[in-house]
Formats: structure tokens, sequence, C-alpha cells
């Protein structure tokens, strides 16, 4: 039987083969004290062992239709990640044996804070536009976890220049809101936004991504 490290790996070169463009681990224990859940003072993972395989799906400017969202039915994108995370836990069950479930969406809903777990799980890196820039796509990347029974030492996280230094920040400008007026991103106003777009709109809803579609890191693999 290998041991947590080798099935880890395994799990993480499955998920590309299910469909993710990106994956990565990382220790559930890390994600308890992560920077969102200290900002909003809460717990930032029900779980304190195990492992958190994070996936990742490029939502490119030419499939606009992945981020439509519906009422009660989430996002065409996120549809996606479900099903490769249900696969993904079917298939460690099955040639494993170890438990394994689809995290949920929401940290409040005993789901975790993806953007930091995509950041400690070697993903990407935090932007100045609250979002994850990932090597090879950007900004445009959702994301979605799984918990499995594995325990593996975390990565160590990467260092030197942010990928933000020295940018004129096109993506902080062109926030309709101003959330990033002061300097940091405030939820409220771009929460305001969100709800704005769905009184407004019928059906799909056409989010606004501004702030992501504004920044010039890479949009090809
Ligand atoms: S999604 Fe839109 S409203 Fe929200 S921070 Fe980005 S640009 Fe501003
Ligand atoms: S537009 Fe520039 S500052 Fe904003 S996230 Fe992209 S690289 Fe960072």
């Amino acid at each position: 039987m290998p041991d947590g490290r080798e099935i880890i790996s395994a799990a993480l070169d499955k998920a590309r083969e299910l469909g993710a463009d990106v994956a990565g681990a990382v220790p559930a224990a890390r994600l308890v004290g992560c920077p969102s859940a200290v900002a909003e003072g809460v717990r930032g993972s029900p779980a304190d062992r195990g492992t958190y395989i994070v996936l990742g799906l490029h939502h490119g400017p030419e499939h606009p239709e992945l981020d439509l969202w519906e009422e009660g039915r989430g996002t065409p994108g996120d549809r996606i990640l479900v099903g490769i995370a249900k696969n993904l836990v079917r298939w460690i069950s099955e040639r494993y044996g170890i438990r394994a479930r689809v995290v949920r969406y929401q940290p409040g809903d005993g789901g975790i804070y993806l953007k930091d777990a995509a950041c400690m799980a070697g993903i990407g890196r935090m932007g100045r536009n609250n979002l994850v820039l990932v090597p090879g796509y950007g900004p445009r990347v959702r994301f979605r976890a799984i918990w499995a029974d594995l325990e593996a030492p975390g990565r160590d996280l990467p260092e030197g220049d942010l990928p933000c230094a020295g940018c004129e920040e096109p993506c902080t400008c062109a926030c309709p809101m101003d959330a990033f007026r002061t300097g940091r991103y405030s939820r409220d106003r771009c929460m305001a936004r969100m709800d704005a777009d769905k009184t407004a709109g019928r059906g799909r809803i056409d989010h606004c991504r501004a702030c992501e579609l504004a920044c010039p890191e890479r949009d090809e693999a």
C-alpha cells in the first residue's frame, strides 16, 4: 500500500486526467487558521486532520458561459468541477479504500476558504484583486475541493516576487464599485454589485468580472 504522500501525488495526476486544469494538496490543519478565517474570526476548516485536494478549472474569456449563474443551479463551471470532484472521490475510495468527500462550497456551510486553500496548496498566489493568480491562467480559475483521509506534510509556500509587483493595477481601477478604494478588497461593496446583478438579471446572470478580466496575467496555458 502506498503511503499518504504517494496517494496524494497519484490523486493530483488523476484530478488532471479527470479534467481539472490545476490541482494541489494542503493539510486540513493548515486551513483552520488560514488568513480569511482569521479575518472573519471563524474556524477555517471543519476538519483538522486529513488533506484537502484543491481542483481548479480555467474560465477563459472565450468561455463566458462557464460563469453564467442560475438560482438553485450555480454555474456550469462549478457543475463541471463538482463532477470532477465526485469522480476523484470515487477513484480514491475504490482504488485505495480511503474515505473522501466533496467539500461544500461555502465556509459557513461546512466548506473552506477555497482561495486560501489554493494558495496554501501552491497552486497560485493572491493578487491585489483578491483572486488567486495561477501561473499560465492568471486569475481566471475557479476552485473546488475534496477532503481525503490522508496525511502528508504540506509543501513550503513559494518565495520571491509577488505576481503583482510593479503592476499598475488595472484590476482595482476597473471595479465599478470602487471596492478597493481603501487598498483592501471590500466584500460588502463587491456583494452589493452581485446582488444588483441578480436583481437586474433574468434567468442566467452574467456577474461582474471586471477585476478579473482586466488582469494582464497570462491566460493561455
Ligand atoms: S467582481 Fe466587480 S464589483 Fe466585485 S470587486 Fe471585482 S470588479 Fe469590483
Ligand atoms: S492586474 Fe496587476 S495588480 Fe491586479 S491582480 Fe493582475 S497583476 Fe496583480
